[in-house]
């Protein structure tokens, strides 16, 4: 089953082809970072323009990148939601006029079931398995018991990890987007400025007030003319944010007695997280699951990976399919 899959939730305009879930035959990704940049964060109609500009071209080189023709694709995928309106509607509009013109099947797919199905493309899914997810806008522990079959146990009751970072690094002066800096500061830093570890009863997580913590701290700092270095401001963040987010991990692996865990969505990209929990799972005899760099930010291979599970679950969309900003899991 060769299936077409598109992603515009965000600032990613993205198409590629994958083959029964996992085989990637095309993975084309334009980012719109660099027109983000000097607002300091997506600007949703300024996303929506660049994805109505690009779509078409990204959409096409998806196809020749996969050297097939219409005959050979047998469904077109889309992310449904959540993510910001005006951007989906363009991918859902796209995917329905070729659905419509191709007279193939339109599969809806939930943006996170993407992320989690971004691991499935290096190595394949098996179950039951934690997932923790951590990107731009959630950060959520989902038990698997099943393909597709997701239950959130934990959740962000405030802000997203991967918007802490992006916070953060407003804060200290970093570009848009903050994570991938903050995480490059970090390894230069130390663990010195002691900001908190907010751990929640259960499995929720919980970040402004850590978000918050930092801010006040460096504005005291600067009142008090007492010099700080934004090396630790990163490395003393980071640590707090791995500390609250293996703690509570772990928690749920042992309360649920499983032994497998994924980790996806951008913040995943992140060195720190990415060792520390490599470290923690060798230690505590867990299987790690994390995806390859390139697919743990906004990509349609991970929505092309998840649509094949849809597509053998005989879940499809009707056209009038609209795009949910916000849909559960
Ligand atoms: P969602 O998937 O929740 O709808 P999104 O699609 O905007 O949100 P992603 O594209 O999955 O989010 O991830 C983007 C986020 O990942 C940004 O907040 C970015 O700063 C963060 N990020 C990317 N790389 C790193 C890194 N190395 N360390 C920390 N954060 C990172
Ligand atoms: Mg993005
Ligand atoms: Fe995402």
């Amino acid at each position: 089953i060769t299936i077409l899959a598109i992603e515009t939730s965000c600032d990613e305009t993205a198409a590629s082809v994958v083959r029964n879930g996992y085989e990637v035959l095309s993975n084309v990704v334009n980012s719109q970072i660099e027109s983000h940049k000097r607002f300091g964060g997506v600007v949703p109609e300024v996303a929506s323009r660049h994805h109505v500009e690009n779509i078409t071209m990204v959409i096409e080189a998806a196809i020749s990148e996969a050297h097939l023709t219409w005959e050979e694709i047998d469904a077109v995928a889309v992310t449904e939601g959540p993510g910001l309106i005006g951007a989906l509607l363009v991918g859902i509009n796209a995917a329905k006029a070729l659905a419509l013109a191709h007279d193939k099947p339109l599969i809806p797919v939930h943006h996170i079931a993407g992320h989690v199905y971004a691991n499935h493309i290096e190595e394949r899914l098996t179950f039951p398995m934690l997932a923790l997810v951590i990107s731009g806008g959630h950060t959520e522990l989902v038990l698997m018991k099943g393909h597709m079959d997701f239950e959130v146990i934990g959740e962000t009751r405030d802000d997203a990890v991967g918007e802490a970072y992006d916070k953060v690094a407003r804060t200290i002066d970093l570009p848009y987007p903050g994570g991938p800096h903050v995480d490059r500061l970090a390894a230069e830093g130390e663990d010195v400025l002691d900001f908190p570890r907010p751990i929640m009863e259960g499995y929720d997580f919980s970040f402004s007030g850590l978000k918050s913590a930092v801010i006040n701290k460096l504005h005291n700092l600067k009142q008090k003319g007492i010099a700080y270095k934004k090396e630790d401001v990163a490395a003393s963040f980071q640590e707090s944010v791995i500390d609250v987010l293996t703690e509570q991990t772990f928690k749920a692996l042992e309360a649920y007695e499983i032994n497998q865990l994924l980790i996806c969505g951008g913040v995943a990209a992140n060195r720190g997280i990415r060792s520390r929990m490599e470290q923690i799972c060798e230690d505590k005899g867990v299987k790690l699951l994390i995806p390859p760099l390139n697919l743990c930010t906004d990509n349609a291979a991970m929505i092309g990976a998840a649509a094949y599970y849809e597509y053998s679950a005989g879940k499809f969309g009707a056209m009038n399919l609209n795009g949910r900003s916000n849909i559960n899991l």
